[in-house]
């Protein structure tokens, strides 16, 4: 049996006149991200990190940001679809831990809900999925608030 990994990377600018969503899970924030589809940056790093263990191109390669069917699509759904293409390439989805760097809002009192995005997504259970938040300790653009950065890794198994 062979275990491969992918990270996966994003980030996205608040600004965004909707509300802000991570994991597919809408929090309390003044503004939301910018992009093409939701600016779930969360389902976006993960989406990555699948497609990457499974050696399958990035998300921008399945879902391009012109193509006017992901135009603020539930980034979930990006994500359902991702796992499934990593699935039907013969791997079985092993576990993803996920860390959001933002300054705000405080992410603790939304991971439960986040996890459990997460999981019932990909069909994982919920001690499959990790996420974490933290700060930037006020430094760069990041601990300016100007936007938040999400790291992901995906571990996948071909049975
Ligand atoms: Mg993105």
């Amino acid at each position: 049996m062979a275990t491969r990994f992918g990270l996966g990377y994003d980030s996205h600018t608040f600004g965004a006149r909707r509300p802000l969503k991570l994991a597919g899970v809408a929090i309390d924030h003044p503004s939301g991200l910018t992009g093409h589809s939701d600016g779930d940056a969360v389902a976006h790093a993960v989406t990555d990190a699948l497609l990457g263990a499974a050696a399958l191109g990035d998300i921008g390669r399945h879902f391009p940001n012109t193509d006017p069917r992901w135009k603020d699509a539930d980034s979930l759904r990006m994500l359902a679809t991702a796992g499934d293409k990593v699935r039907r390439a013969g791997f079985a989805l092993v576990n993803v831990d996920v860390t959001v760097v933002t300054e705000a809002p405080k992410l603790a009192p939304h991971i439960p809900a986040m996890r459990a995005r997460v999981a019932e997504t990909l069909g994982l259970p919920i001690d499959a999925v990790s996420i974490k938040g933290k700060t930037n300790e006020g430094m760069d653009a990041i601990g300016r608030g100007d936007g938040l950065q999400v790291f992901a890794v995906a571990a996948i198994e071909r049975p």
